[in-house]
């Protein structure tokens, strides 16, 4: 359910490409050249090259699940 319209929302997954899916703070962003040393949150790894992404179309709106296996 869509936390901002309470809507359906469709499941899906998110692929890397060469590197890892990674969040980083807005504090600690650098650019893209810096991302792959940058202090953040990695989303995704060797084993798992992909995230589990809800999407709402009505709020144009994508959810990251993280706890998802
Ligand atoms: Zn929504």
């Amino acid at each position: 359910m869509c936390p901002y319209c309470n809507g359906e929302m469709e499941r899906g997954v998110i692929y890397s490409d060469r590197h890892a899916l990674k969040w980083i703070a807005e504090k600690d962003d650098k650019g893209a050249i810096f991302s792959p040393v940058a202090k953040g949150l990695k989303l995704t790894n060797l084993e798992k090259d992909y995230v589990d992404a809800l999407y709402c179309k009505a709020c144009s709106k994508i959810v990251i699940d993280l706890k998802t296996e």
